[in-house]
């Protein structure tokens, strides 16, 4: 069944509360249908502003915190985009539509079972320009190298520096930090150094890894 009016309902919601603020995040978030990357079971619950159970402890992220990264990232068509914590593979879509089919999304996952379940929820979609990889993303994903933008979708200690390395000079990056109530830091990669804004406070699932927790 399609569950337009739900997702209309969600996204005029996001954009009066200020998460939503670009036509570009509106119209990938409106073209991708959240319900197809939640379990089964939890499917009537896809357009509750909420984050929800993917299995493995892990969770599919709240729209609202999937717009407000949207937005706080600066996409533009064509861009490449690593992504650390594939999950559903909802994130890495989104962002896949506002990059459009010139741009390229490579999203890491360490949990066999999500690196799977992302690939096949995005298969679904028929989205094509998403490579979801396996392997630990705090360490990033050098083969495909440098990035124009980085997100990282679990909370760390602090900014990995594989990740800054791994940044475009003018790139973004994207990262919770911290442990139990983390901050949402945007790092602006000039030269070899990074300029810090704090965006906003959050909750994320842990980034476990080498530079993890
Ligand atoms: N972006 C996802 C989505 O749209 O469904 C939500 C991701 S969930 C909040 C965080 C994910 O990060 C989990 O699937 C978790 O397994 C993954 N993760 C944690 N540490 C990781 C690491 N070192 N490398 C890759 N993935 C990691």
């Amino acid at each position: 069944m399609e569950r337009f009016e739900e997702r209309r309902r969600l996204i005029e919601n996001l954009k009066r509360l200020g998460y939503i603020r670009s036509k570009k995040v509106e119209d990938a978030m409106m073209s991708i249908r959240r319900e197809d990357f939640v379990p089964q079971g939890l499917r009537e619950y896809a357009y509750h502003d909420t984050p929800l159970e993917i299995g493995h402890g892990q969770t599919i992220s709240a729209p609202h915190m999937v717009a407000l990264m949207c937005e706080e990232l600066e996409l533009e068509r064509g861009l490449k985009v690593l992504e650390v914590g594939a999950g559903s593979g909802y994130h890495s879509a989104v962002i896949s539509r506002i990059i459009g089919e010139e741009g390229m999304v490579y999203s890491i996952e360490r949990i066999p079972d999500l690196v799977e379940f992302a690939r096949r929820n995005l298969e679904r979609a028929g989205i094509r320009n998403v490579e979801v990889v396996e392997g630990d993303g705090s360490m990033g994903l050098p083969e495909h190298a440098p990035y124009d933008r980085i997100l990282v979708t679990c909370s760390a200690p602090d900014i990995p520096d594989p990740l800054v390395e791994q940044l475009k000079d003018g790139g973004i990056i994207l990262i919770p930090v911290g442990r139990t109530f983390s901050v949402l830091v945007k790092g602006l990669k000039r030269g070899n150094k990074v300029v810090r804004k704090e965006i906003c406070g959050c909750a994320f699932v842990p980034l476990i890894g080498k530079y993890g927790f």
